[in-house]
């Protein structure tokens, strides 16, 4: 098989997703727990918004075609009432920041640019009609739909269903993503390993990154480097909505994990990617179910996970539109790289986001240094040299 560039392989993966996965069941969830949700309806406003035109700003509420001049003060009007009489000629009705505009009037004066005495206000100026008012409607109208489904609900959405009434809505059930990690020398987390052992990190940083994405981890017992108990794992993990493999794709005398899959009918998409961490890389499909044999070096199960199991993981829970957000900073030093890979190597983001410093590291299994890392830097497989000041990709952790 082909080894595939990174924009490559992640547009298969976005591609066979989408192209084959059963629409999610639903369930009700309240208004408080739906941050982070992935809606399972459409969501129309209950009414205009706003439901009344209101004035954007504090001052008075005038006819345009009375200024400049001087206008009589007849009344106030604050957010929360409505000004019961109308604004005549020559007339102002003193208004608060968000209250309705009232009948008669069709423009706001602020303030700062007026001179108050008594119960008459002076304006120098001439005002544009509808100036400072939000129309009734103007964001969105009665039954006008809002949200759609398949969108994941971040703060503003839930702002929005607040305002339009909704205490519950319907959400996709989360994905359950079963995570089976595999290796000889793998020890539960619990136990003490020998100095030849590793304990299992790698399912646990999936986990929490399966919980981030939206998903419901299984963390399933490691498999041992042999084909039956490896073949026992994937069959439970299968069971799942998406099967995360770490470790065993290699090409090493006890990388059984692809042959395991194979023998269980699995069609693969790819096993190679041209990326580090992380080149040997499987995703395919099996007995319905989608799965990811993600390479074991701690920095490869959890950036392959980042840059694709997560887009599978999101479409997998009904979620439409998936991104990855990569924005530039600015390189603090100069960095290089053999080119042909697109490389994500532990970096720090500066406070203000635009500058970027590589971390020491000593390569793939190097926890601490990712962990003191609180992004990725991207390279251009094309480019091998980068002067200090330079733009470069970031993935943030
Ligand atoms: P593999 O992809 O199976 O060749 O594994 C490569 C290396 O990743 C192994 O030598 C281990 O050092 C490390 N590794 C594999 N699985 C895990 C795991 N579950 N947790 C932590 N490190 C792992
Ligand atoms: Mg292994």
């Amino acid at each position: 098989m082909p080894a595939l560039s990174f924009p490559e392989a992640r547009h298969v993966v976005l591609s066979q997703v989408r192209a084959q996965h059963p629409a999610p069941p639903t369930e009700e969830v309240e208004l408080c727990a739906a941050a982070g949700r992935v809606l399972a309806q459409d969501v129309a406003a209950d009414r205009d918004s706003p439901a009344v035109a209101r004035s954007v700003r504090d001052g008075y509420a005038v006819r345009a075609a009375d200024l400049p001049g001087e206008l009589r003060v007849i009344g106030e009007v604050r957010a929360g009432e409505r000004f019961a009489g109308e604004v005549g000629p020559g007339e102002a009705v003193e208004i608060m920041t968000g209250a309705p505009i009232p009948g008669g009037a069709d423009a706001v004066i602020m303030v700062e640019h007026t001179r108050r005495e008594g119960d008459r206000v002076h304006y120098g100026n001439s005002a544009e009609p509808s100036q400072f008012i939000n129309p009734q409607g103007c964001e969105a109208a009665a039954g006008e739909v809002v949200l759609p489904t398949g969108k994941r609900l971040d703060y503003t959405d839930i702002a929005m269903l607040a305002a339009f009434g909704r205490t519950r809505v319907a959400a996709f059930r989360k994905p359950v993503a079963a995570i089976v990690a595999t290796g000889d020398e793998i020890v539960e987390v619990g136990r003490r390993p020998e100095d030849f052992q590793i304990r299992n990190s790698n399912a646990h940083s999936l986990a929490a990154q399966v919980a981030r994405a939206g998903g419901v981890p299984r963390v399933l017992p490691v498999a041992r480097d042999t084909v039956d108990h490896t073949r026992a794992a994937i069959a439970q993990g299968i069971e799942a909505d998406l099967l995360l493999l770490s470790g065993g794709v290699s090409a090493g005398k006890y990388d059984v994990v692809e042959e395991v899959l194979a023998g269980l009918g699995a069609e693969f998409f790819f096993d190679r990617v041209l990326i580090q961490p992380g080149q040997p890389l499987v995703f395919g499909r099996a007995a319905g179910k989608f799965f990811f044999g993600l390479p074991g070096n701690p920095s490869s199960t959890m950036v392959t996970f980042e840059i694709f199991a997560r887009a599978a993981l999101e479409l997998l829970g009904g979620q439409q539109e998936v991104t990855l957000h990569m924005p530039f900073a600015r390189l603090t030093r100069e960095f290089r790289h053999r080119p042909g890979l697109t490389r994500f190597l532990p970096a720090r983001l500066s406070a203000d986001g635009a500058e970027l410093t590589p971390v020491d590291w000593h390569g793939s299994a190097d926890i601490p240094a990712l962990t003191r890392a609180n992004a990725f830097l991207v390279t251009d497989p094309e480019r091998a040299e980068y002067p200090a000041g330079e733009w470069i990709r970031v993935l943030p952790k």
